[in-house]
């Protein structure tokens, strides 16, 4: 691949989750192309993206027909928003396949342009159904600490975790924390599956009981907390905690952001864990993020309440210019399409056994602790300064996952260092083949970075 020269100045670009004095000196990783699951950089270099970018790129870096249908809409009608009693056929079309694909009796679908404006916009959605049904002190929303659900000031408030909300001052008063559930690791010595599921119950019990039941209006979970650092609740905590809200009126939303379109084996991540939302949210694999889209889709008992409110006032007042946009649905129902005349889910079953063997192989590397699988999503939990001889106490905390990043790097692979973890979502497409080159280039960079411990 060619290289391509930029011009760049160091100081005037910000980048996302980045150090900014650092970019003031050091030129960013600036990539050029992609092919199937690698990207190239400025160099030629190739890397495998074994994070699929962030968790969205399930089809690969050039897939022909998404390019084409995103073309082909371009030609017909670039942009119209899909509001004021207007809309598209690509969007008519996609609202229809998403109802038609959801576990949710009678879904009904509206779209945003990121995950983070669909949990958002759902939010706002709800405190409306619950301010025409005569609840209108019903606003908290509860969630996981240290989950994500996106950027917005709202969603950076539910997610929790220190740097995320604290750092910005964000107002947190109607978020409402539970611990994360992390089966077995954060079960208690000799505590069952279940007695532990049982606890983590009667912990939303009583953070409910303790914030006042009326107060509270949902419940938004990822189906396995991916950015968390790729947590398995235990067997049975989706309906445990589905008991428990249904006792109060609470509504349960499924963030499958990460989780939807065959991530974790089967179409949904509700659908493999046995979750019954009355809401969803989905993006990313939604167009293998070829084009920014998201979905927010709904039960029918719960748009019922939005379509009272919405009868009263005359009008839902609520939209945007680039929701929903053509060439976004264009590109998503192509996607959806590809998925299933490809038969992705069962491309994704088939793989899973090679997935889950390369991630456990890992934990006979002197640097991790332990390795953590579902789906083809994975984490490699990375020791703690101090841990053992081979990994001494001087070593700065965090600096491992960082240290892997940059010899990922150098071994030609990009994986995401999040708390002391490696996260892993490769493309949905990969190979056996390309499984087992994946987990080369990471062993290369865990050895290499073993190789220059102090
Ligand atoms: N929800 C989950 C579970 C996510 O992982 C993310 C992003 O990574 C979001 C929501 C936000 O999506 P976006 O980055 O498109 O706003």
């Amino acid at each position: 691949m060619a290289s391509t020269k930029l011009n760049y100045r160091n100081d005037t670009l910000m980048l996302g989750f980045s150090d900014l004095k650092r970019l003031r000196s050091e030129r960013p990783l600036v990539l050029t192309g992609g092919r199937g699951i690698k990207v190239f950089d400025e160099r030629g270099r190739d890397y495998i993206e074994a994070v699929s970018s962030f968790y969205c790129v399930a089809l690969g870096y050039s897939d022909e027909e998404l390019i084409e249908a995103a073309i082909a809409q371009m030609r017909a009608l670039p942009i119209y928003p899909s509001a004021i009693d207007r809309t598209v056929p690509a969007v008519m079309e996609l609202a229809e396949k998403l109802a038609a694909l959801s576990p949710m009796p009678q879904t009904h679908v509206t779209f945003a342009t990121t995950g983070s404006e669909a949990n958002d916009h759902l939010i706002k959605f709800i405190w409306y159904a619950n301010g025409f049904s005569g609840e209108p002190r019903r606003r908290k929303i509860i969630s996981r600490w240290s989950s994500y659900h996106g950027s917005t000031i709202q969603l950076t408030a539910l997610g929790g975790g220190s740097d995320l909300h604290r750092s910005f001052a964000v107002p947190t008063d109607e978020c409402l924390y539970l611990s994360h559930p992390n089966w077995p690791g954060g079960a208690e010595p000799g505590e069952s599956e279940a007695a532990y599921g049982d606890r983590l119950a009667a912990e939303l019990r009583s953070v409910i009981e303790q914030a006042g039941p009326d107060t509270v209006a949902a419940f938004f979970a990822e189906p396995v907390s991916v950015s968390a650092g790729m947590y398995v609740p235990p067997a049975g905590y989706f309906t445990k905690m589905k008991a428990v809200l249904d006792t109060y009126g609470i509504l349960l939303v499924a963030d499958e952001v990460v989780t939807g379109f065959g991530r974790t084996g089967q179409f949904w991540g509700t659908q493999t864990l046995d979750i019954k939302p009355d809401c969803m949210t989905s993006s990313k694999a939604l167009s293998s993020a070829y084009q920014p889209i998201s979905a927010i889709l709904m039960s029918g008992d719960f748009y019922d309440r939005l379509e009272r409110g919405s009868t009263e006032k005359g009008w839902f007042a609520h939209g945007g210019t680039y929701h929903a946009h053509p060439v976004a649905a264009a590109v998503a129902l192509k996607t959806i399409e590809i998925y299933e005349r490809r038969n992705l889910v069962a491309h994704v079953r088939d793989v899973m056994p090679a997935w889950a063997r390369g991630l456990a192989a890992l934990k006979d590397h002197p640097l991790v602790a332990e390795t953590r699988c579902f789906g083809l999503l994975g984490a490699v939990q990375l020791k703690q300064p101090g841990d053992d001889e081979k990994v001494p106490a001087s070593l700065r905390i965090g600096g491992l996952p960082a240290q892997v990043y940059q010899a990922g790097l150098e071994a030609g692979i990009i994986v995401r260092p999040l708390a002391n973890c490696l996260v892993l979502s490769p493309p949905l497409i990969i190979t056996i083949a390309e499984i087992g080159e994946l987990f080369e280039r990471l062993t290369r960079a865990l050895d290499q970075v073993l190789k220059d411990m102090p």
